[in-house]
């Protein structure tokens, strides 16, 4: 194995466990990441030492405490390229933050009769937070279509976002495509008609820089847990113009300006849409994961000894490598294998592994993906099956369940090629 890979996978504790008596191969990073020690050390620090309620008190641990949410919001605007802190909601996920906008923005700004755009190949966390708000005020949904590679299809992009379309929501990736989406255009043509565009990044962020400023998307939303942070946390960027007229989602302490029995009046921005007690641990340790992934991608202070730019190659090339490894090895080695999201079925010149993450949802043909992923659990290989909250998505594909291995900067080649013989062992038990 490559050392540095090597050196990265040391301080992912989780890693070196076993599972079924074998060493764990854990390939459901889509669905939450592991956390490096760094994340560990601060959130056991949060919740051992610097355990104060932030906003509230006026003794030093709630002043550290606060200190320590609110540079987390700054790093995550930093991170993101967004131009103020304020624009930085915390909320308890990436679902929680879509609910937001669908609740406050939704309900204050849709009438009936107005036209909801969601993404073909979304989570039902971007798809039934719309339908709830479209029932109550009678709006319309309507669907943009992925072509057969797994991407938007731009081809019905001046058909299906038309003059009445209020709202786009769609994914950066999709969980179960992996293909990284043409946002640029969707979100120039949707504000050509008027409408506001929400981007679902909650595996968008893992994998692509991002920079609010130039993106233009007006919401964009993600959750900590798959970034390699603490659970029950994420973020809801909006744009200052519109977070500033949609009213509060949720009423409660630290939300507020004044209070009286018969009215109140609210904070400022963030703290508007942040009632109640925030998962205060878990946002603080958004600061040493987007360190981590900072480091991945060659930037910021050296979080190993050495380098970063060497972490970034090592994981660029081993990620580069897999996603190369696994196209050729599930229809050549295994066989009889569908794959959904495969990029190269649209592209006639361009690279398919620069519009695909290591995230590869397939079928063995004939067999059931629960089987499949029993079986390779007993190999000590953790994937997902089912329907993965993408149940539209999968009855347009015409299954009713996959098989999804999602690979993190920690996995390897090695670990592909394991899975690739479990599934190959699964095969010849399921044939
Ligand atoms: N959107 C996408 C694309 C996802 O993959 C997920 C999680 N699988 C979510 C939204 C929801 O994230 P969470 O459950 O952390 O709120």
């Amino acid at each position: 194995m490559n050392s540095i890979l090597e050196k990265i996978r040391e301080q992912f504790p989780a890693l070196s466990q076993n599972s079924h008596g074998r060493q764990l191969i854990y390939l459901d990073n889509a669905a939450t990441a592991q956390k490096p020690q760094t994340v560990l050390d601060l959130i056991s620090k949060m919740n051992g030492k610097i355990n104060a309620n932030v906003h509230r008190a006026m003794y030093e641990l709630s002043d550290i405490a606060t200190e320590i949410y609110e540079e987390a919001r700054c790093g995550v605007a930093q991170f993101i390229g967004a131009s103020r802190k304020e624009n930085i909601i915390f909320t308890s996920g990436c679902t929680a933050a879509i609910n937001l906008v669908a609740q406050s923005y939704g309900a204050e700004f849709l009438k009936k009769g107005d036209i909801i755009v969601i993404g073909a190949d979304n989570h039902h966390s971007n798809i039934v937070p719309w339908q709830l708000i479209a029932q109550r005020v009678g709006a319309e949904i309507k669907v943009l279509p992925v072509t057969k590679g797994g991407e938007y299809d731009l081809k019905e992009l001046e058909s299906i976002i038309t003059e009445g379309v209020k709202i786009v929501a769609i994914s950066h990736i999709s969980n179960i495509l992996g293909v990284i989406n043409p946002l640029d255009a969707i979100i120039s043509h949707s504000h050509s008609v008027g409408a506001v565009v929400l981007v679902d990044g909650a595996q968008g962020i893992v994998h692509q820089d991002i920079n609010l400023s130039s993106l233009d998307a007006d919401f964009y939303t993600f959750s900590t847990h798959k970034l390699y942070g603490g659970t029950g946390h994420g973020v809801l960027y909006g744009k200052t113009e519109l977070l500033e007229k949609m009213p509060p989602f949720m009423g409660g302490g630290d939300m507020v300006d004044t209070v009286t029995y018969k009215k109140t009046t609210y904070a400022p921005l963030p703290l508007k849409f942040e009632a109640g007690t925030p998962n205060f641990v878990s946002a603080a340790s958004l600061s040493p994961a987007i360190k981590f992934v900072e480091a991945i991608r060659g930037r910021g202070s050296s979080w190993l000894s050495g380098s970063n730019k060497n972490l970034q190659q090592a994981v660029e090339a081993e990620q580069k490598k897999i996603i190369e490894y696994m196209f050729h090895a599930l229809d050549n080695e295994v066989g009889d294998v569908e794959i959904y999201g495969r990029p190269g079925e649209d592209l006639e010149n361009e690279s398919f592994v620069d519009k695909k993450i290591a995230l590869f949802s397939f079928n063995i043909k004939g067999t059931n993906s629960s089987d499949v992923a029993q079986i390779l659990d007993q190999l000590g290989i953790a994937v997902r099956s089912g329907l993965m909250c993408a149940e539209p998505l999968l009855n347009s594909l015409g299954v009713t369940g996959a098989v999804r291995a999602s690979f993190g900067p920690y996995n390897t080649i090695d670990e592909a090629r394991q899975l690739i013989e479990g599934l190959k062992r699964a095969k010849k038990m399921l044939y």
